[in-house]
């Protein structure tokens, strides 16, 4: 994750004290560039973190220091030359050649013609910088230690900031430095001294000063949590703040014990224990005034479909209408076509709102939805568009939720703050993310799958193995099952630039070829891709549900949402271009009845890390956990806009008691809660 580490805030300093030009030595010009890592104010300057710590190592020989190119080392050392070459205009070079009794190294000082009064021939001096080959190693732009100046001890810490053109880490050290000398004053503590000692963290005026001059590496430590603290409470106090805000303004949705158990009977199947236990949750959840705001996480397959329809048909009991979101108009009309029977059956109405809907038919839904003639609609993110009016919205309902990106989020939070949301994935969001996103979100684990489910085996084919893959498909379906074949493009012209194109198999193309074998033909072959009309692929797709089609050709459309429990095989071709959780998800389209099933992997050596963990681990969430690890936090959707919330912390997992302490604070005290809560109050 390559971000600008975001100032800290101290919601506290009432005073900026002014902004940096007041700072002997910045005019315009440095302010300007300062500016560019979000320094404005004096302020900013104190609550600027280090990155790191940098730790002076012990001076290495000449002899050990040539041999390490691109590393910075210090040598001790004596000086046996020193030669100016001037280049013209101010360009010019001092060599310094010194040595060790272990060997001889230059040291290169570029336009800086002064050195070569500097230092003298014969003189013992410390050199510090980094090793680069130029016709031989060579020390570039060393720090200079004389005996009237050393270097800093072996051992002493530096803080190193991050930087930008213009600015060095000499200069901002320096300059942080006597910010802290002649206005660290300023900066107040806030924070009750018990829960500062509760934490194990130093008062903030003294954590302001060692950030900046740290005497070792566990004051620093010490200093950066208490500052990544700050801004953590901040952010928790204002989520805190905003949910006191919205208690008590949801309706509750209240039913008895014999209503709770008969909505379960409704099933075509018996419940799983885990489906259950979060049917309960889900019912008390429901039943307060606050707003429920619950995570559903559970692998693919796991049944979270059917726990949402229990949340949406307690709600409709209490008169209130749902709004259940999907990612894709393909997985909202499975939802759609799926829940419809057992809704009705209840005696609950139900309708589908997506973009392709004719306009008449949009409008004829748009009112039924107004005036309560609708208990549950199903959509894509329009169900929150602006035309969209709920007579009584009292649950949304968002699934696959980690595939919608904050703006998506955010007009539902516009539909309403008092309305209760059930959040559902199949990608789990580590506990730090979701606790500094949401604050409070709840979370339920869907951790037990529906019995009755045939083992699905996948594997990495490769070679001239390869070709028997169809020979493979058409015997399956020749025993009476079904297979998809997967391709991540529609098109192989589609990007025609990239050079290894040609490998690359459009959905299109496979479907041509495959079509063109008889056997395949006679079994019957469909293609679905995002491209195509919405009416056109639910025709396609309901024919591959009826089996009149054996085979579907597709891209990673199919990749949420299709049910097909006749389907056993799945082959995903150019797999390398797909990550670990969606090549899981996609899989997860099988072994859906009670056969057993296999994924068929094709694709590059490159990804075959990837490749050997989908063959040996089947957990959904440990492959979503390594992907991440792969990808880097800031890849998980969403996550990057919301990234500030994190500000302060570089590990989220190193740091998770500070953020589940700043989360209980903020909830057990008003008071403070108020005083950080207020946030942006100190910003000049
Ligand atoms: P996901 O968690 O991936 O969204 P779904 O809700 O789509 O999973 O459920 C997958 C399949 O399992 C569906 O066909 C659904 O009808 C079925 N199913 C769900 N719960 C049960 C259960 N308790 N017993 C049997 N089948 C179930
Ligand atoms: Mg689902």
């Amino acid at each position: 994750m390559n971000r600008t580490r975001p100032i800290l805030k101290n919601f506290m300093m009432q005073d900026p004290i002014g902004p940096v030009t007041r700072l002997e030595g910045i005019g315009p010009v440095r302010a300007q560039r300062l500016a560019r890592l979000g320094v404005a104010c004096i302020r900013d300057l104190l609550f600027l973190l280090p990155r790191r710590l940098r730790e002076w190592a012990e001076p290495v020989s000449v002899a050990e220091a040539s041999d390490r190119v691109g590393s910075t080392v210090t040598v001790r050392v004596r000086v046996r030359g020193v030669r100016l070459t001037r280049f013209g205009g101010r360009r010019s070079l001092v060599r310094v050649k010194v040595a060790d009794e272990s060997g001889e190294i230059d040291a290169l000082f570029f336009n800086q013609p002064w050195m070569r009064e500097h230092v003298r021939v014969g003189d013992d001096v410390e050199l510090h910088g980094r090793v680069v080959d130029a016709k031989g190693a060579a020390l570039a732009s060393p720090k200079l230690g004389t005996s009237a100046k050393p270097l800093p001890s072996p051992g002493t810490v530096v803080p190193e900031y991050p930087l930008t053109d213009g600015v060095s880490q000499d200069f901002l050290a320096a300059l942080c430095r006597s910010a802290v000398a002649r206005y660290g004053d300023g900066v107040v503590e806030l924070l009750p001294h018990d829960i500062l000692t509760r934490l194990g963290l130093p008062p903030l005026p003294e954590a302001v000063a060692s950030a900046h001059a740290p005497a070792n590496a566990a004051e620093f430590d010490a200093a950066r949590r208490r500052l990544a603290f700050e801004s953590l409470l901040g952010v928790q106090a204002r989520l805190q703040l905003a949910r006191t805000g919205r208690s008590g303004r949801a309706t509750a949705a209240r039913i008895a014990d014999a209503r709770h158990a008969a909505l379960l009977d409704r099933y075509p199947f018996a419940l799983t224990v885990a489906q259950r236990r979060i049917a309960g949750e889900l019912r008390s959840d429901l039943a307060r005034t606050s707003p429920m705001r619950r995570l559903v996480q559970g692998d693919v397959g796991s049944g979270k479909t059917a726990v949402a329809l229990y949340a949406a048909m307690v709600v409709a009991e209490s008169g209130g209408q749902s709004a259940f979101m999907a990612p894709t108009e393909l997985l909202a009309e499975q939802h759609f076509f799926g829940l419809r029977p057992l809704l009705e059956r209840a005696g609950l109405a139900c309708d589908l709102l997506t973009g392709s809907l004719a306009r008449r038919d949009r409008r004829q839904v748009l009112e039924r939805l107004e005036h309560g003639g609708l208990h549950v609609l199903f959509g894509t993110h329009a169900l929150f568009s602006a035309d969209v009016r709920y007579k009584r919205l009292d649950l949304a309902i968002i699934d696959e939720q980690h595939r919608f990106g904050v703006g998506q989020r955010a007009a539902l939070a516009d539909k309403g703050d008092d309305v209760h949301t059930l959040l559902m994935t199949a990608t789990p969001i580590p506990r730090t993310l979701a606790l500094s996103l949401y604050g409070d979100l709840d979370v339920s684990l869907l951790d037990e799958m529906p019995p009755g489910r045939g083992e699905v085996t996948t594997r990495w084919v490769r070679g001239a193995e390869r070709r028997r893959v169809p020979a493979l498909v058409r015997e399956r379906l020749a025993a009476g099952e079904q297979a998809y074949w997967v391709c991540p493009r529609i098109g192989a012209e589609e990007d025609a630039e990239e050079e290894s194109l040609a490998r690359i198999a459009g959905a299109e193309q496979r479907f041509a070829r495959i079509q063109e074998s008889e056997v395949f033909a006679q079994l019957g072959v469909e293609l679905v891709h995002g491209r195509l009309p919405a009416e056109e692929r639910a025709r396609r797709l309901d024919r591959f549900r009826r089996g009149e089609a054996k085979l579907l050709v597709a891209t990673t459309v199919i990749e949420v949402g299709v049910d097909v429990p006749a389907a056993t095989v799945m082959v995903i071709e150019n797999a390398e271009r797909l990550g670990l959780a969606q090549l899981h998800q996609l899989r997860g389209r099988i072994g859906r009845g009670p056969a057993p099933s296999q994924c068929l992997i094709l694709g590059d050596a490159v990804a075959e890390h990837r490749f050997r963990l989908l063959e040996e681990c089947r957990d959904g969430f440990l492959l979503a956990e390594e992907d991440l690890r792969q990808r880097g936090m800031g890849d998980l959707a969403g996550v990057r806009q919301s990234g500030d919330n994190l500000e302060g912390l570089d590990d989220p997992e190193r740091d998770l008691d500070l953020l589940i302490a700043a989360r209980d604070l903020a909830r057990e005290r008003p008071d403070v809660c108020a005083l950080y809560g207020a946030g942006e109050r100190a910003t000049p």
